[in-house]
């Protein structure tokens, strides 16, 4: 036994060394310059959109979309309660007030007949609804094939919160592309990282120059520094860029490994009663985190049992988000629930998905989880 096992700890090596280290060498120290725009141009082909702009992190990046699409006072911005809470705070950040909506208890992803239920009811009271903002869950692509109707229907936009999903596609389109703007992260924990960062992606190329206008302090195009509203500093470092194009390059080599730790899992439990993972039918997933869902009564103990068993051999795992209609600071938000957040937070556990585990930790992963299950 050696070492910790990480839930999803960066996988960076010599690739990225060596981006990085051209790009110090450069001179382009700064958050601008040649490997922010190839980064931009790189992402943007990869996700299938005409246009990107890089930010210092996926929260930002949802802040600005939403900016662009004009959220603001007295409106509303619709968002899943089962998500990270920056797709929460990113929404107060514009002044609108997010209202929050259960999610399908097979995927964990947006419930869209209660998504619809909610725009009706809000159509009905006369409230401006801003934007929808389905989030790619663990990875996997909401159901965007019954949500977007829903949201035309109402004439509502959709920011597309893909921060777990880069690489993922659904029905062969690739995930950031699902809405008017789609927002990635680069966080350390991700799918690919620069240890920080975000993007913004879309085919609408104004609302990408708007959001690389707010970046960039809204300032004008004018020698003498001009501004005609308050902007943010929120554009990614060249150096990171860097780290992120290198990392791009491996994306494809990190979600395989991923995948193929998710039919490890999905084999150990297939025998098992009582215990699913929480996945969507699509086989595009990127496997950003698997997560296994147990049902006590069946299974015979719990997933916070599991968690404790692996935290003893220092395996970390991590429950599902807590739902923002949960969090203190959101405990008065309007929220449409069906229980099955709740109920995903209390018997979901995300076990370590790594792309940079090694042989010997994945067995000593497998071994340990076998070792309990078959103890109960
Ligand atoms: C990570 C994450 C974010 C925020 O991204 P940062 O780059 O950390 O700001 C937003 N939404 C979801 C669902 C996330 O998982």
């Amino acid at each position: 036994m050696s070492g910790r096992i990480w839930l999803s700890p960066p996988d960076v090596g010599p690739l990225e060394e060596s981006y990085l280290l051209s790009a110090l060498r450069s001179g382009w120290v700064a958050p601008l310059g040649p490997e922010v725009d190839a980064f931009e141009r790189e992402l943007a082909r990869r996700v299938g959109v005409a246009d990107a702009v890089a930010l210092s992190s996926g929260t930002a990046g949802l802040h600005l979309a939403l900016l662009a699409l004009g959220a603001g006072p007295g409106q509303v911005v619709v968002v899943p309660t089962l998500t990270f809470v920056a797709t929460a705070n990113a929404v107060v950040y514009t002044g609108a007030e997010p209202v929050f909506v259960d999610c399908d208890p097979a995927t964990g992803n947006l419930d869209p007949a209660l998504l619809r239920q909610l725009l009706a009811e809000l159509d009905r009271e006369g409230r401006t609804v801003a934007a929808v903002v389905p989030v790619d869950m663990f990875g996997s692509c909401a159901d965007y094939d019954r949500i977007l109707p829903v949201c035309a229907e109402f004439g509502v936009p959709v920011v597309e919160d893909a921060a777990e999903a880069l690489g993922s596609t659904r029905r062969g389109r690739a995930a950031g592309s699902f809405g008017r703007a789609g927002v990635l992260s680069f966080n350390g924990n991700k799918i690919i990282t620069t240890s920080g960062g975000g993007m913004v992606v879309s085919d609408d190329t104004e609302l990408v120059a708007r959001c690389r206008h707010l970046a960039t302090q809204a300032r004008q195009p004018a020698v003498h520094y001009e501004h005609a509203e308050v902007g943010y500093n929120y554009r990614l470092s060249n150096l990171l860029a860097a780290i992120g194009r290198a990392q791009l390059h491996r994306l494809d080599l990190m979600v395989d490994r991923r995948r193929r730790l998710r039919e490890k899992y999905a084999k150990l439990f297939a025998a098992r009663p009582g215990v699913r993972l929480l996945a969507d039918d699509d086989a595009g997933a990127n496997c950003w985190l698997t997560v296994v869902v147990v049902d006590p009564g069946a299974a015979g103990w719990r997933a916070g049992e599991l968690a404790a068993h692996l935290a003893g051999q220092d395996i970390e795992t991590r429950p599902v988000w807590q739902p923002m209609h949960r969090q203190p600071v959101y405990a008065c938000a309007r929220a449409l629930l069906s229980g099955a957040a709740d109920q995903l937070f209390a018997d979901g556990l995300a076990l370590p998905s790594g792309s940079g585990m090694t042989e010997s930790q994945i067995a000593r992963t497998l071994e340990t989880i076998d070792a309990f299950v078959e103890a109960k």
